[in-house]
C-alpha cells in the first residue's frame, strides 16, 4: 500500500521476537519493528466501518493516492451502495460515477462486479461464509478473481479476514533492500516468504508490521533523498543501493500489482 491509511488494529505494545538466536534474523526483524513502532506508534489500520469496506478499499486504491479512495467510498456510502447486498444489485455502470476519484473507474467498477460475483455464486454473499475458510484455500481463490493480485487479495485477507499473512509491496521492497533483507528486485512472493519464515504467524503483528513499513517509506525512506538522519532505523541500516548524497540508485515501480 503507499497511501495513508487508519482504522482498528495495532498490537498495543512492542513485542517479543519468536524462536531465533540473539543477532537471528528474526531478533533483527523484531528489533526494527519495535523500533517503528515506538516512532509512529500503532497505526490503526485498515480506515473502514466493516469487512467489505476494507475489501472495496483495498480494489480501489489500486495505483492511486488513499484520499482518492476516500471521495470514492464516501460516494459509495452516500449511494446506499456500499454492502454487498446492494452492490450486487447495481450495475457497472451504475458504480462508474461514484468511483471515479479513484481514476481506472470503469476497469475498477468491473473489478468491484468480479468481486461480488465471486461472493455471490461461492458464499451466497456471505463474508462470514468466505472468512471461515482456512488460508491455504481461500488465498488461491480470491487470487483467481478478475483484478485482485497479490497485494490487493493480502489485504483482504490480513485486513477484513483477520488472517495470518503480511501484505508486501514497493515500500517494503525498497525499505528492506536498503537494510539489506534482500535485493532490489525481489519478488513480492520473495519477500513475503523470507518475512513470514521468520516471524510469528500473528495477524495483528503482520497489520501493524506492514502499517510501520508505509508510515516509514511515506514520510522518511522516501525514494529519493531519504531523511537518513531522522530515520529510527538508521543505526540498524547499512542504506545498501543508496549513493552519498542520499538518492537511490534503484528504480523502484510504484506499485505491485
Ligand atoms: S536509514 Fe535511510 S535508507 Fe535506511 S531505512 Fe532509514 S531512511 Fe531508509
Amino acid at each position: 500500500m503507499q497511501q495513508e491509511k487508519k482504522a482498528a488494529g495495532g498490537l498495543g505494545g512492542p513485542q517479543t521476537a519468536g524462536p531465533d538466536v540473539p543477532g537471528g534474523t528474526t531478533a533483527r526483524l523484531m528489533e526494527i519493528f519495535n523500533r517503528l513502532y515506538r516512532y509512529f506508534g500503532p497505526r490503526h489500520w485498515w480506515p473502514a466501518e466493516t469487512p467489505f469496506e476494507v475489501i472495496v478499499g483495498a480494489i480501489l486504491t489500486q495505483n492511486v493516492a488513499w484520499k482518492n479512495v476516500e471521495k470514492a467510498i464516501a460516494n459509495l456510502k452516500a449511494a446506499g451502495l456500499l454492502s454487498p447486498e446492494a452492490m450486487a444489485r447495481a450495475t457497472i455502470e451504475e458504480l462508474e460515477p461514484h468511483i471515479r476519484p479513484t481514476g481506472y473507474y470503469r476497469v475498477k467498477a468491473k473489478k468491484l462486479k468480479a468481486f461480488i460475483n465471486y461472493l455471490q455464486e461461492r458464499y451466497n454473499g456471505s463474508l462470514e461464509a468466505m472468512f471461515a475458510r482456512p488460508l491455504e484455500e481461500l488465498r488461491p481463490e480470491v487470487l483467481g478473481v478478475f483484478g485482485i493480485g497479490p497485494e490487493t487479495a493480502d489485504a483482504i485477507l490480513c485486513y477484513a479476514g483477520n488472517y495470518p499473512i503480511m501484505v508486501m509491496d514497493a515500500y517494503t521492497r525498497r525499505v528492506f533492500s536498503r537494510l539489506g533483507f534482500f535485493g532490489a528486485r525481489a519478488s513480492y512472493q520473495d519477500m513475503q516468504d523470507f518475512f513470514m519464515a521468520h516471524l510469528p504467524r500473528d495477524n495483528r503483528l503482520y497489520n501493524e508490521y506492514h502499517a510501520l513499513i508505509d508510515g516509514l517509506a511515506n514520510r522518511i525512506c522516501l525514494k529519493k533523498a531519504p531523511a537518513c538522519l531522522s530515520c529510527p532505523l538508521a543505526g540498524l541500516c547499512p542504506r545498501i543501493g543508496l549513493e552519498e548524497t542520499g538518492k537511490s540508485k534503484s528504480e523502484d515501480s510504484p506499485g505491485t500489482e
